[in-house]
């Protein structure tokens, strides 16, 4: 099915197998703010790194895998099989950062990031500025060798994991004034400080805290690209996350009717398994069905940006495979809930878990409406026929 290769195929096997072996410590996850015992955290990470699952979308010449983008969702589909963020250890690091960055921002960052030695948060999100990141309001200016960075940044996943965090800022000063830069910042660096770290609705290892940049002072050599450049490599990594988005909430769904499915054919009320119920199975059968037609259009969006698909097209194929994923899985995950009655609200049942989960799948990378917004608008100048 889906015309795989041999390649494509035992690259999937291997990431489901490496997740089937997570799966085990959810519910334990679940009661320990995510987190796994620490052998096993050692364990699969380096097992992560030994199967090649590591930064799949990386350069080979840089230790990365390679892979194409369609493979790249194949592997982060089996991540999203597991709930509590499990998985990401299967890491995806910045892929528009290798053509851009210098030699030194290669060798001091990026490598080490495909080793699995180190690890990037991003800094772009502001109290006032989400959905609109031209609204930032967080300064770069310019000091002799050095730029000094004032902000504070919102929902900054994975500070607590991160060796370095991406911080966008507006320049004050200089030829680019008003434009955005994009910085590294290593962590910790003197004037960064975590103000708060607000429980949020799932339950993982990651926190997304708000993050105070004060006075902080990095060399010319942590701005990346040029100045100016700074949302032109926000956009590419929205379209990329667009699709691991999407790929992974495939993965969810998948898991979700397979146990709905397995729960319907054993619980037995009014002495028949509810799966003999129609009502039952129309919520199981609208949820096979969508997760179809979910996955063909993700695989066959993937497969079109590894062909060279026109960019403007893979930017609004990237939403629209975000868009319709997400809101698929969430109702995929309300129909679980739903299936496994009672037990289904119990914090050590999957449907639970993924409910809370999934929800901000609709929300970060762009929310539904952004989505609708991007597509809509080459729609416009496009047509149906140029557009899908
Ligand atoms: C758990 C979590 C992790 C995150 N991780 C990161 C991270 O690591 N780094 C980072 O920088 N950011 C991160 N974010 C931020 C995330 O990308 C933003 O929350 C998201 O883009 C929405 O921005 P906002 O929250 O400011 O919503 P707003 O922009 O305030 O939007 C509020 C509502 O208005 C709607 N809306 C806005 N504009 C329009 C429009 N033009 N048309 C119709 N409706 C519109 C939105 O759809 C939404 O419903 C994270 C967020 C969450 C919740």
């Amino acid at each position: 099915m889906y015309q795989m290769t041999t390649e494509d195929l035992e690259l999937q096997q291997s990431a489901r197998a490496f997740v089937d072996d997570l799966i085990p410590y959810e519910a334990e996850a679940e009661l320990n703010e995510g987190e796994l015992p620490p052998e096993v955290a050692q364990t699969m990470k380096a097992r992560a790194k030994t199967s090649g699952l590591l930064a799949t979308n990386m350069p080979k010449s840089l230790g990365g895998g390679g892979y194409s983008m369609f493979q790249q969702v194949l592997v982060q589909e089996q991540v999203g099989r597991a709930t509590n963020g499990l998985a990401w250890m299967v890491s995806t690091p910045p892929q528009w950062w290798p053509e851009v960055a210098t030699e030194f921002q290669t060798q001091r960052w990026i490598v080490p990031t495909i080793d699995g030695e180190a690890a990037e948060c991003y800094a772009i999100t502001e109290e006032y500025a989400g959905s609109d990141v031209d609204a930032i309001t967080s300064t770069a200016r310019r000091d002799r060798s050095d730029y000094v960075l004032d902000g504070v940044k919102w929902h900054v996943t994975s500070y607590n994991e991160a060796t370095y965090a991406f911080f966008q800022g507006r320049l004050t000063n200089g030829p680019h004034a008003g434009e955005h830069a994009m910085f590294v910042v290593d962590l910790p660096t003197q004037g960064v400080r975590v103000v708060r770290t607000p429980a949020y609705s799932h339950t993982i290892a990651h926190h997304h805290p708000i993050v105070a940049f004060e006075g902080v002072r990095v060399p010319v050599s942590h701005l990346i690209g040029d100045e100016g450049g700074g949302m032109g490599f926000a956009y590419e990594w929205f379209r990329f996350e667009r699709f691991m988005v999407a790929a992974r909430c495939l993965g969810a769904a998948e898991r979700l009717i397979d146990e709905a499915t397995r729960f319907a054919a054993e619980r037995v009320v009014y002495g028949q398994p509810i799966i003999d119920y129609q009502l039952v199975q129309a919520m199981l059968a609208d949820s096979v069905t969508e997760l179809f037609a979910a996955r063909s259009i993700v695989y066959e969006a993937a497969r079109g940006v590894d062909e060279g698909r026109d960019l403007k097209v893979q930017h609004a194929q990237a939403s629209m495979v975000k868009l319709y994923s997400s809101e698929m899985a969430n109702r995929v995950a309300d129909r679980a809930v739903q299936i496994f009655g009672g037990r289904g609200y119990m914090r050590e049942n999957v449907a639970e878990r993924f409910f809370r989960e999934l929800r901000v799948e609709r929300i970060w990378e762009g929310t539904s409406e952004i989505q609708r917004v991007i597509i809509a608008a080459q729609l416009a100048k496009r047509g149906v026929t140029g557009l899908i």
